[in-house]
C-alpha cells in the first residue's frame, strides 16, 4: 500500500493513537500534517518523520484547537498554504469528562460533544468542497467501541461516538458519487494516555472481556487507518471497523 503523492492531515496527533497514525500514514509515504494543541510534542514528532523519511517536506506541524472554529480555519489555511490540498484526514483529537448523568455538569456535556463531534462536522467542512472537486478523498472518523455498547459513567463521550457514526454513515452517502469515502475506526481500549486512569483491578476484569487477551496498541489502531487510507480500500465506505480485540463480540 503506498500513500506516495497524499496529504494526510492528523487532528491529536502529539500523543497516543493520532501520533501513531501520522507515522503509519508517513511510513506510506503521504506527506502528514499533525495537529494539537500541544505544539513542542508536534514538532518533535514531525522531526522525527522527516528524519526517518530523509525529507524536508515530509511533514509539517501546526497548532489547532479543535474546539475553536477560529482554530481549525486558521490550521487547515496553514496546512493547505504549505502542503497542498488535503487527501486524507484523520478526526481523531478527543476527550472525556466522566461522570454519572445524575451529576454530569453542562460544561462536561458541552466540552466532550464540541471537541468530539462537532468538530468532526467543522474540520470536514474545511476539506469537503475540495476532495469534491478533485473526486478524491479519504475521510477517517475515530470512534469508540462504547459508541456502540455503551458505558456507565460515559454518556457525553458514548453520546458523541455514537453521533460520529452516524455522520459517518450519512456523509458516506452524500459523497460516495463523487469518490470521497467516509469510515470511522472503533478503537477497544487502547495503551493511551486516556486509559491510564484504569486501576490495575479495572484492567484484568477488561482482560476477561477481550477475547485476545490484552489491551491494544496504539499502532493496531493505526494500521487500519492506513488500510481506509489506500487505494486499497476504495470500495469501503460508510463503515465502522472495529478494532478491539475481539471485545465487540464477547459485549
Ligand atoms: P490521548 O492520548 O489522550 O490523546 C488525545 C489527543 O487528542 C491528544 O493528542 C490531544 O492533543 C488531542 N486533543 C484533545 N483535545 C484537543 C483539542 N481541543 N484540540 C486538538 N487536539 C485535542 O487519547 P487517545 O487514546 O490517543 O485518543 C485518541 C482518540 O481515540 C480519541 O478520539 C479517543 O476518544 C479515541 N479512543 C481511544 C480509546 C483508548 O482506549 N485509548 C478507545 C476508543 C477510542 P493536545 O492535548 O496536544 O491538544
Amino acid at each position: 500500500m503506498s500513500l506516495e503523492g497524499k496529504v494526510a492531515l492528523v487532528t491529536g496527533a502529539s500523543q497516543g493513537i493520532g501520533r501513531a497514525c501520522a507515522l503509519e500514514l508517513a511510513a506510506a509515504g503521504a506527506k502528514v500534517v499533525v495537529a494539537a494543541r500541544n505544539l513542542a510534542k508536534l514538532e518533535d514528532l514531525a522531526a522525527e518523520i522527516r528524519q526517518t523519511r530523509n525529507a524536508a517536506d515530509a511533514a509539517a506541524a501546526f497548532e489547532l484547537d479543535v474546539a475553536s472554529e477560529e482554530s481549525i480555519k486558521k490550521c487547515f489555511d496553514l496546512a493547505e498554504e504549505c502542503c497542498g490540498p488535503i487527501d486524507i484526514l484523520i478526526n481523531n483529537a478527543g476527550i472525556t469528562r466522566d461522570g454519572l448523568m445524575l451529576r454530569m455538569k453542562r460544561t462536561d456535556w458541552d466540552a466532550v460533544l464540541n471537541t468530539n463531534l462537532t468538530s468532526m462536522f467543522l474540520c470536514i467542512q474545511q476539506v469537503l468542497p475540495g476532495m469534491i472537486r478533485r473526486r478524491q478523498g479519504r475521510i477517517i472518523n475515530i470512534t469508540s467501541v462504547v459508541s456502540q455498547l455503551g458505558n456507565p459513567g460515559q454518556a457525553n463521550y458514548v453520546a458523541s461516538k455514537a453521533g460520529i457514526n452516524g455522520l459517518t454513515r450519512a456523509l458516506a452517502l452524500e459523497v460516495a458519487s463523487r469518490k470521497v469515502t467516509v469510515n470511522a475506526v472503533a478503537p477497544g481500549f487502547i495503551e493511551t494516555a486516556m486509559t491510564e486512569v484504569i486501576t490495575l483491578e479495572q484492567k484484568e476484569k477488561l482482560f476477561a472481556r477481550i477475547p485476545l487477551g490484552r489491551l491494544g496498541l496504539p499502532a493496531d489502531v493505526a494500521h487500519a487507518v492506513g488500510f481506509l487510507a489506500s487505494e486499497e480500500a476504495s470500495y469501503i465506505t460508510g463503515q465502522v471497523i472495529h478494532v478491539n480485540g475481539g471485545m465487540y463480540l464477547a459485549g
